[in-house]
């Protein structure tokens, strides 16, 4: 009985993805930097925050799940206007210096 409910909670829990090589090479979709190492895995951007589920450009005006329900193009204009997907997560992104060490291609969109 207690050896059942010890493997229980030697279960693996939930644990937070990380990719085996985190070096960033993949565009994060609302701050336009290079700044994941992979897309589609719910990793979070450094830069703006933004946590990236495979949404992109062609989805702008979908809400993100994983983003609380804001659209990709409200966490851009977020981006631009305070420097984070949302005020909110302001706190958590990298510095403006921070940002030099990763590479921005910027998307003009309409
Ligand atoms: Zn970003």
């Amino acid at each position: 009985m207690f050896s059942r409910i010890i493997n229980y909670f030697k279960k693996p829990s939930l644990e937070w993805y990380e990719p085996d090589d985190p070096t960033p090479r993949e565009q994060c979709p609302c701050c336009d930097y290079i700044s994941l190492a992979e897309r589609g895995n719910y990793l979070i951007c450094k830069v703006c925050f933004w946590e990236d589920d495979g949404q992109d450009l062609d989805q702008i005006d979908e809400e993100s799940a994983p983003n609380h329900y804001i659209t990709l193009r409200k966490g851009r204009e977020n981006f631009q206007s305070v420097g984070a997907c949302e005020e909110s997560m302001l706190k958590h992104v990298v510095t403006k210096k921070g940002r030099e060490a990763y590479e921005c291609h910027p998307r003009i969109i309409d």
